[in-house]
């Protein structure tokens, strides 16, 4: 495996363009519970291949929220779960796997087996460090603000300017915003405003782009944030952490779909003095948690260390196949083991 890091990213591009070219049937794919940077990057990257005349197709292993189907040839995007049939034809008439936003097999979920069971040629362009997924070409760079601004690159470097049409635009655009919380972290690189601002001239409206996204949620969704916040924050003062659990039946009473809870784990950082923030959401057979930092608390390390997940420093997430009860009880022992860490960072915020 090569492993290929910013300076040598151009390098490593220019030969993805080589494969590109010499493929007919390439196929995107981008990992499980799928986010807007995940979805900008996959669409962006696929209508690229498209518009250069590839029967190209766009995979998630599962479903993807509402608030990104606005996007353009959303639908055309082929979900694994509950197309597996379809899903399974397509991976074996492809001839080059792209995969983005991720580099973990275990986030592709049962489409997993899959991949790596082909034999085809395999890409990676990312943004997370620990690639652990093996693939012929690996284009991570770090510090990226997205794997969005990396598949920008990767189409500008080999399609020229031109290739960057509204539509993907849109797309790219959407990632940068969504995995930069609105360019309020991840995004202190002049390069991405660089990025940005091309996007801009294509004509896209970004704020249109911004409603579509954040103001685009039902009641149920809204109410259920006011309760999160209201009746199940629970602020660790000793610790500067805080933490929210929804259960199933909580869940239920909201009406909840998928894209629900996005977003609800930046709330507790907003109040003074937490720096650490963790959303732990019940789903049939196992827990999902998710966890967001200021500052230098890792939560990649701790989501590694504890709950077999992963991420960025300041943003990570990870499962547990305990039950809820049991999850909660390890999460706040975890907490109290990293007292250290979590004084020091707040104490350099
Ligand atoms: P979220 O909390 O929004 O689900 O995820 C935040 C970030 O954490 C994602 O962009 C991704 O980098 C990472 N992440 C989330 N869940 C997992 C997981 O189960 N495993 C790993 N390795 N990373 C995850
Ligand atoms: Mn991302």
């Amino acid at each position: 495996m090569e492993f290929i890091v910013k300076k040598e990213l151009t390098e490593i591009f220019s030969r993805l363009g080589e494969w590109v070219a010499q493929s007919e049937r390439p196929v995107v794919i981008t990992h499980l519970n799928p986010d807007g940077d995940a979805i900008g990057s996959l669409l962006g990257l696929y209508l690229y291949l498209k518009n250069s005349g590839k029967k190209a197709h766009g995979m998630t292993p599962n479903n993807f929220p509402a608030f990104l189907r606005w996007l353009p040839s959303a639908g055309e995007i082929v979900r694994y779960q509950g197309h597996e049939k379809r899903a399974r034809q397509i991976l074996q008439e492809a001839d080059l796997l792209i995969m983005v936003d991720f580099n973990d097999p275990k986030r592709l979920g049962r489409l997993c087996r899959e991949v790596t069971a082909s034999s085809v040629r395999k890409a990676i362009i990312d943004h997370h460090p620990n690639p652990a997924l093996d693939a012929g070409l690996v284009a991570v760079q770090e510090d990226a603000s997205s794997a969005a601004e990396l598949v920008f690159s990767f189409i500008g470097q080999t399609g020229g300017k031109k290739a960057i049409t509204p539509e993907i635009a849109e797309c790219i655009y959407t990632g940068i915003m969504t995995d930069t919380g609105c360019f309020s972290f991840n995004s202190s690189r002049p390069e991405s405003f660089r990025t940005v601002a091309r996007l801009l001239e294509t004509g896209i409206d970004k704020d249109r782009i911004f409603n579509k996204v954040y103001n685009n949620f039902s009641v149920r969704r809204m109410q259920l944030l006011g309760y999160a916040l209201y009746r199940k924050m629970k602020v660790l003062t000793k610790y500067h952490s805080a933490y929210m659990v929804l259960t199933l039946d909580e869940q239920k009473e909201f009406g909840f779909v998928t894209g629900d809870s996005e977003g609800f784990v930046n709330y507790p950082l907003a109040v003074r003095g937490v720096i650490f923030s963790v959303l732990v959401v019940e789903k049939a057979g196992h827990v999902k948690l998710s966890f967001r930092s200021k500052g230098k608390f890792n939560v990649n390390e701790f989501a590694r260390k504890y709950f077999s997940g992963g991420g960025h420093v300041n943003a990570a997430g990870g499962e547990s196949n305990e039950s809820l009860e049991k999850t909660v009880h390890l999460l706040e022992k975890t907490i109290s083991i990293s007292a250290h860490e979590l004084e020091e960072a707040f104490r350099q915020a």
